[in-house]
């Protein structure tokens, strides 16, 4: 699957001015990652708080038939809990990010807690899909001073979104793809939610089919579709650590 999307992203990385060259991660794209140049027709769809039995499993079932990658930021917690949807996710070609083990707000986190959190979880990824996460998303973008250095001193880079869909408080899909098409103008990582990071069994019904409905309507309007790792990897000269996907 990720494969399929190869060549228009490469049409489209041809478009970026000026070649960087890799690493510092913060030098290149800013202390985090949220898309790319507005006006590319080019969209990262996001789903954090999963695995969530059973919308992750409806979720790529949705993609799967559109043929498009997404990037899943987990909680270790829920990873440990069903390792099998995890394992489907990686299998499916998708990205996986580590979204931290329990969810704390980072704002109120030590830095000792942060460092456990997130190895926690990259470890149970790692133990159910054979890959050690590279992505971190921060439970409610919550972050204060010195959250994001201590992600990339363990070899992570953090991802933010700009495309807010409000998944978790809407009454219909409608309400969905509405947020999100008042926001995309092209290029930006997409926000919503396969999972709820109270509970397993978050019913995310809204969100499936709000995801069927935008992939066909970008889909026609000439967009593609990207995990966030190969969304990063569209400026000339940029290589992604070895493995990462
Ligand atoms: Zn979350």
């Amino acid at each position: 699957m990720i494969g399929y999307v190869a060549g228009a992203l490469a049409a489209a990385a041809a478009t970026f001015a000026g070649v960087h060259t890799m690493v510092p991660w913060s030098q290149l794209y800013g202390e985090n990652f949220s898309g790319v140049k507005e006006g590319l027709k080019v969209l990262a769809l996001t789903y954090d708080d999963g695995p969530n039995d059973p919308w992750t499993m409806k979720l790529l079932e949705v993609l799967d038939k559109h043929q498009v990658p997404a990037t899943f930021f987990m909680l270790g917690k829920y990873v440990r809990e069903r390792p099998e949807i995890a394992r489907a996710v990686a299998e499916a070609g998708h990205a996986i990010g580590n979204h931290s083990y329990s969810h704390p707000n980072l704002i109120f986190a030590s830095e000792a807690k942060l460092r456990q959190e997130m190895e926690e979880t990259s470890v149970a990824i790692a133990e159910a899909t054979g890959e050690r996460p590279f992505l971190f998303r921060p439970p409610f973008g919550g972050r204060r001073p010195g959250t994001f250095k201590v992600v990339e001193e363990v070899k992570m880079f953090p991802v933010m979104w700009r495309v807010t869909c409000f998944d978790w408080a809407a009454k219909s899909h409608t309400q969905i793809v509405k947020h999100a098409r008042r926001q995309i103008a092209g290029g930006e990582v997409v926000l919503m939610h396969d999972g709820g990071h109270l509970r397993m069994g978050e019913d995310r019904g809204f969100t499936v089919h709000a995801t069927d409905e935008l992939i066909r309507e970008y889909k026609d309007k000439g967009y593609v579709f990207a995990t966030v790792t190969e969304m990063m990897q569209m400026r000339p000269g940029v290589q992604m650590p070895f493995g990462a996907r």
